[in-house]
């Protein structure tokens, strides 16, 4: 692979995202007030928003500098209001290095015709855009989350619906007590270059041991209420567990990419067939054409120059075949954008299997964030069962069972 690569925005220097008719009007002076009225005034105000000044114009993207806020925020800066809906920024040390100056004013406002004197101005794509994206992408984000526990943590009758059984009847189900276990989230982007580019979010859940838990095609860990804050897990990582963690999910997210790019490789390569097909019925009925006017000409004197026509439709047939296969060259790229260390509530569910006088008691873990057991371990090998049998004189599953 595949390794971990960044992505370049490739917007240019100082483009703009309002390339409105508003511009010139607002350039003339007439932002004046828009623009300045709300600087400094209602700094996170609404429920979540970050606690920096916001003073936007109806230029701008409010996302965009919500963004940038958060990020600010989360990186140990301080923001200021400035006039005219500008930030007075002081960096954090990590940032100061990084940028070579302790603070930065930006510029929002699409509409200015100037920018301050050492001024970023700030838009996706802009200059000082670029400059946070790329901070913002040198490494993963890091966040402690707790999953909330569901009430109850599984359903009452344990088993019953996730695991059939046969000669065997399952008894009342007992969930022992909750208790938080670590679990880490890495989530990542894999990108798909040649012919239609093309991106998908994908998230790795890696349990305590450095086990994959779940692999999902999303932005989120999914079906899960989550709190911010690591509840009940106080000490601090080992570093090698750590490390196995991190190889996992590496090894899981490389083995994910190459499997996507075995699917996208058929369907990337209908495409670039079909191209190829076009290319090719156009070119053998020009060069039919060019031949079938040879013939009609033989004998003439041209014949020499009729034919090098036919071999220039081919060379040029050659040519454009060679751009179609390359511009459908695929290329993967797999980019890790965050890591969420989880608290996650688990629970030992146990309940008998019953024939007759037998009893087996069967113990096995559940996922009490969703309220779902896994499913229960054979009694006999201990593999995960999706059906339990009675087989001599115990039960087991299928593949232990004899024949
Ligand atoms: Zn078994």
């Amino acid at each position: 692979m595949t390794t971990v690569t960044r992505r370049r925005t490739r917007a240019k220097d100082g483009a703009t995202p309002a390339g409105n008719g508003a511009r010139e009007a607002r350039a003339n002076g007439k932002a004046l007030n828009g623009g300045g009225a709300h600087a400094g005034g209602g700094s996170g105000k609404a429920a979540g928003l970050p606690a920096v000044p916001r003073g936007e114009t109806a230029a701008e993207s409010p996302g965009w500098r919500r963004f940038v806020g958060r990020w600010l925020e989360a990186h140990h800066c301080k923001v200021e209001a400035a006039p005219r809906g500008d930030w007075e920024v002081e960096l954090s040390p990590e940032l100061q290095k990084r940028w070579r100056r302790q603070r930065v004013r930006l510029v929002f406002d699409p509409a200015r015709p100037t920018v301050p004197r050492g001024a970023w101005f700030t838009a996706p794509g802009s200059a000082g855009g670029r400059r946070i994206l790329e901070a913002a992408l040198a490494e993963p984000l890091f966040t402690r989350r707790t999953a909330l526990a569901c009430v109850p943590g599984a359903p009452d009758d344990g088993w019953t619906g996730a695991c059939r059984v046969r000669g065997l009847n399952w008894g009342p189900a007992r969930l022992g007590p909750v208790r938080y276990e670590r679990r880490v989230a890495f989530h990542a982007v894999i990108t798909r270059w040649g012919g239609l580019p093309w991106q998908e979010q994908w998230v790795v859940l890696v349990g305590a041991g450095g086990e994959v838990l779940e692999r999902v095609q999303a932005a989120q860990v999914p079906e899960v209420r989550p709190r911010e804050g690591l509840y009940q897990l106080p000490e601090e990582l080992e570093p090698e567990v750590r490390e196995r963690w991190l190889l996992s999910a590496r090894a899981t997210l490389e083995a994910l990419a190459e499997e996507r790019e075995r699917e996208w490789a058929v369907s990337v390569g209908r495409l670039r067939d079909d191209e190829l097909d076009r290319l090719g019925s156009f070119f053998s009925a020009r060069i039919e054409e060019e031949e079938e006017r040879m013939r009609r000409r033989a004998g003439h004197d041209e014949h020499e120059l009729e034919h090098g026509d036919a071999t220039s439709l081919k060379l040029e047939w050659e040519r454009r075949a060679a751009e179609v296969r390359q511009r459908w060259e695929m290329r993967t790229e797999v980019r890790l954008w965050g890591i969420e260390e989880w608290s996650w509530p688990v629970a030992d569910l146990e309940q008998e299997l019953r024939a007759g006088a037998m009893r087996v008691k069967v113990k096995g873990p559940v996922d009490v964030a969703r309220g779902r057991p896994a499913l229960p371990p054979c009694p006999s090998c201990g593999r995960p069962a999706e059906m339990l049998v009675r087989a001599r004189g115990t039960a087991c599953c299928a593949a232990c069972a004899p024949a």
